[in-house]
């Protein structure tokens, strides 16, 4: 068997397009959606990640602002931006790139994002909503494997989910979300005694590691979903995900590729969320004013 690609590439493409669609909707209105980037430090790998939604924002008619400063920026001015955004009625959502240097302490500046803001869906009252079934923000990452999901009619009620991972912008959030659609969810993790033994049971896999080729051939049942969501190097310098893709290819039913697969998805998914939070808050402003 040779699985189907789920091209991450593509599906970004159909959805930024009913991003623009939206977002001209809302401009229309007198609501243009805004998205305020944050970086702090000079990160090489940040600064790709941060310029590439910058440039998905003004190719999707998003108006963007982006505040880079340097490593010394204290974490009280820090604060101060964030609370000036917060009260900015042409930011819709808000984005603090991870890492941060080290004297800045991440949850005390991502729990000062207001949550209505929090396009990224790591405040506390956002992780808590998606805990209790009622999502204000779904974490970009996860959200896009979900839409590649729904985009190719992959059944996932009744379906046994594999999570590998259980950090808290990734694993935990993608297996609530796969818990939300019905699935049975597994989550493992680098204390898992057998990792392949959960994988081989599974319907669904979802990678998400950091660990390259963590899912080889021998552990995933024919026919099963795959998705990739590492983002790792190989010895030439390459990007490769934590599956070994060449192999897993001839066994699994569906595949992401890296790139190409859930990297775009994460940015298109990050719009999404912008969108959203610019709708509600356009429909709460025009509510007040009749
Ligand atoms: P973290 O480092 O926060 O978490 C990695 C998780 O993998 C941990 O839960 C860890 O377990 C688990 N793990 C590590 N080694 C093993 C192992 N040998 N067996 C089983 N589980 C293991 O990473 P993130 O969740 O932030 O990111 C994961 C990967 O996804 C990275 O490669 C990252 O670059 C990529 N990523 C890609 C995105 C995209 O858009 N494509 C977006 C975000 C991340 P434990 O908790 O026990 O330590």
């Amino acid at each position: 068997m040779t699985a189907q690609l789920i091209d991450g590439i593509a599906l970004s493409k159909t959805l930024r397009a009913e991003v623009a669609t939206r977002a001209a909707a809302l401009a229309a209105r007198g609501h243009k959606p805004g998205l305020a980037v944050v970086l702090v430090g000079d990160n090489p790998a940040s600064e790709v990640y941060v310029r590439n939604k910058v440039k998905a924002c003004e190719d999707n008619g998003i108006h963007s602002s982006y505040d880079r400063y340097p490593a010394t920026l204290s974490e009280a001015e820090l604060l101060a931006r964030i609370d000036e955004l917060n009260r900015d009625p042409q930011i819709h959502g808000i984005l603090v790139q991870l890492p941060l240097p080290p004297h800045i302490d991440s949850h005390k500046v991502i729990e000062a994002i207001a949550p209505e803001k929090d396009v990224d869906g790591f405040h506390i009252a956002n992780a808590g909503a998606l805990l209790t079934g009622k999502p204000l923000f779904r974490p970009c990452t996860p959200y896009g494997v979900m839409k590649m999901f729904e985009a190719h009619g992959i059944e996932l009620k009744g379906a046994n989910a594999v999570v590998i991972g259980r950090s808290n912008i990734v694993g935990k959030p993608m297996a609530l979300l796969l818990l939300e659609a019905g699935a049975t969810v597994t989550i493992c993790h680098s204390k898992t005694r057998d990792l392949a033994a959960h994988t081989r049971a599974a319907d669904v896999i979802v990678a998400a590691t950091g660990r390259r080729n963590i899912v080889t051939a021998d552990m995933v049942k024919p026919g099963a979903v795959v998705i990739d969501v590492g983002m790792n190097r190989d010895e030439a310098g390459k990007l490769c995900g934590d599956v070994d893709f060449a192999a897993v290819r001839d066994v699994a039913g569906f595949i992401t590729p890296v790139p190409g697969g859930v990297g775009p998805m994460t940015i298109t998914m990050l719009l999404v969320n912008t969108i959203e939070a610019a709708e509600r808050m356009a429909a709460s402003a025009e509510a007040k004013r009749v």
